[in-house]
């Protein structure tokens, strides 16, 4: 039977897996874009303690099932969190609700990426090793320039007046990375953002609060998960950065940190004198980038990660230390299929104008010492 390929969501990264599977001539199925649906699928098949990521997976593969997929790629993981045992737990579940799937879970076993480039020949069906190095260095363009667009729009949200001209040219230039066919395509969609950002007219000068978005890698990437923080943090004149964005845990996780570029390495290193064991998930690069972002001059962090997440409930026991220590500013949210938009946005806009009263305080405070 022909494999028909499906895959999880997670923030705009169906783009760059779509193009890679495809440029191997794999059949794919990319599951709907996540709904309330999917969402309610997957939390009344998945255990009420599951993380909130496995039960909208689960869901994206229900929503697939639908459309005619019937395997299913994901990463994997190991180590202390529950991660590892996503797909054993997706796989029997499926197979319950009578919706059985191939589960094809790629890893870095050995920390070899050989492991892994054999593991994509494997599914790639007969395809070239030639043909193979392409796709992956296709699917790795279109998700740099994707984190590209997602840095531009970030910039750009506090700094224009017409924030639905920034949505609107964000939206436009996924979807013309998503049709890119080739490697200079993908440059050529990242570079006309760019210029059309421009045309915005930002203004730089302007004073906007800079906030890291820090935590669980999902939470972090998947707007429908964290009800679009970055977006409100804009509308509110704040410019966010992530701790992590698509490439890095790409290159992390499935390349090795091969691919040129700035890892999470330095995340790890950074938060060495709070935490110095690996916790699972991004525990440690949740307090590193705490650290860093707080030695960049940023005003405050902003940390997300799914209820129940054990990594991030270790970095939030340590996060009052941090922030008392390198003095910056943290909040936690955590997410269920229970939030809501406005409780997000009540505790946003209280931490912003926490973020410019301490701003305000120390610009008085210095201006008082210069006199
Ligand atoms: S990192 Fe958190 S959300 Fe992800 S699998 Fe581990 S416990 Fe669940």
């Amino acid at each position: 039977m022909r494999r028909r390929i499906t895959f999880p969501h997670m923030g705009t990264s169906h783009i760059a897996i779509r193009g890679m599977l495809e440029s191997i001539g794999l059949e794919v199925v990319t599951p709907p874009p996540i709904t309330r649906r999917t969402l309610s699928l997957g939390t009344q098949y998945s255990p009420e303690f599951a993380c909130l990521p496995l039960k909208i997976n689960l869901g994206n593969f229900i929503e697939a099932y639908e459309m005619g997929a019937n395997t299913v790629v994901m990463s994997g993981g190991w180590g202390p969190c529950r991660f590892g045992y996503y797909a054993q737990v997706q796989r029997e579940i499926l197979k319950d609700l009578g919706c059985p799937m191939e589960m094809i879970v790629l890893e870095a076993p050995d920390s070899r990426i050989t492991g892994i480039l054999n593991q994509v020949k494997d599914l790639a069906e007969g395809a070239s090793w030639l043909g193979i190095i392409g796709a992956v260095k296709f699917g790795w363009e279109k998700v740099r320039a994707l984190d590209e667009v997602e840095m531009m729009a970030q910039e750009h949200r506090p700094r224009v007046a017409d924030q639905g001209a920034v949505e609107r040219i964000y939206q436009e230039s996924l979807k013309e990375i998503d049709r890119a066919a080739s490697r200079k395509e993908v440059r050529d969609a990242a570079g006309g953002a760019k210029e059309k950002f421009a045309s915005l007219g930002p203004d730089w000068e302007k004073e906007v609060a800079r906030v890291g978005i820090i935590g669980e890698i999902y939470t972090v990437l998947e707007p429908f998960v964290n009800l679009n923080i970055e977006r409100h943090l804009g509308r509110l004149g704040a410019e966010a950065k992530r701790s992590i964005y698509l490439s890095q845990w790409v290159n992390d996780h499935l390349f090795l940190g091969l691919m040129p570029g700035r890892g999470t390495k330095e995340l790890i290193k950074n938060a060495q004198p709070y935490l110095n064991y690996w916790v699972g998930g991004h525990g440690r690069e949740t307090i590193g980038a705490a650290v860093y972002l707080s030695q960049l001059g940023y005003d405050g962090v902003i940390q997300l990660g799914p209820l129940t997440c054990m990594p991030e409930i270790v970095a939030q026991s340590i996060l009052p230390l941090v922030s008392a220590r390198e003095d910056i500013p943290a909040m936690t949210l955590y997410f269920d299929e229970h939030t809501g938009e406005a409780g997000l946005l009540t505790r946003i806009e209280a931490f912003l104008e926490l973020l410019r009263r301490k701003k305000a305080n120390r610009k008085g405070t210095k201006q008082l010492r210069e006199a």
